[in-house]
């Protein structure tokens, strides 16, 4: 679906109606589409653009919430947090980010489920721009192609470097290891901690949230059933 032209100007329709809408869609962290939702034209502002025009509207929140931006310990803050936007924790929003992803041949004939678990990811939830934090725990049956092991993890990273809710993150992996491997037999488990639920709304530290993908094979009992003994045995 293309996106629709959007404006920075548009405003937030007023009325309660309105902002009731705007609280159920975040507290309940609905998502909207398996597609990260991107304006036409995301990339047409280089980073050093992005950085600068970040600054000044983060400078101007700071003013509006009464900070004093002259003192030193804040001065550099608008900037540090333009730069890490777009350099580090949201850089995966940027199709060039995406991690570089070589192909081998499965020379070992290894046919069996290959799983990699407890990757740790951070990303933000896209509701509230705080952090997701969580472990990834992916798997796949390769179809004569493999990839470096590390390279799992990064594309785990990449993903979780946009703002994000975790059933989209987990879909994403998952569609994105499948095209790269030419294969359906991928799954994807991810549990993790929304600091928006554990340090604001219901202020719940313990509980987590556990989201899956099982494609191909791994809808099979037996299959998901080995997958997830494997990733859940030693807890
Ligand atoms: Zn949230």
């Amino acid at each position: 679906m293309k996106p629709q032209e959007t404006s920075l100007n548009t405003p937030l329709k007023n009325g309660s109606k309105h902002t009731e809408e705007i609280d159920v869609i975040g507290d309940n962290h609905i998502g909207t589409s398996s597609e990260t939702p991107m304006r036409p034209g995301a990339f047409d502002q280089d980073d050093d653009l992005k950085i600068e025009l970040i600054e000044k509207h983060f400078r101007e929140i700071m003013h509006i919430l009464g900070l004093d931006l002259t003192d030193d310990s804040l001065r550099g803050t608008p900037h540090r947090v333009a730069k890490m936007y777009i350099k580090e924790i949201f850089s995966g929003l940027n199709p060039a980010n995406m991690p570089d992803i070589k192909l081998f041949d499965n020379k070992y004939g290894y046919n069996e489920m290959l799983i990699e678990k407890d990757i740790t990811f951070y990303s933000n939830c896209e509701h509230h721009f705080v952090p997701i934090i969580g472990k990834a725990h992916v798997a796949y049956i390769s179809n004569g192609k493999v990839i470096g092991l590390s390279k799992i993890n990064r594309l785990v990273q990449y993903f979780a470097k946009r703002p994000q809710v975790q059933e989209r993150l987990t879909m994403q992996v998952a569609e994105s290891l499948k095209e790269i491997l030419g294969t359906e037999d991928v799954a994807v488990v991810m549990d993790a901690k929304h600091l928006c639920v554990a340090s604001r709304g219901i202020e719940d530290d313990t509980s987590s949230t556990t989201t899956s993908q099982f494609c191909g094979k791994f809808k099979e009992h037996a299959t998901k059933s080995e997958f997830l003994n494997h990733i859940y045995q030693s807890k």
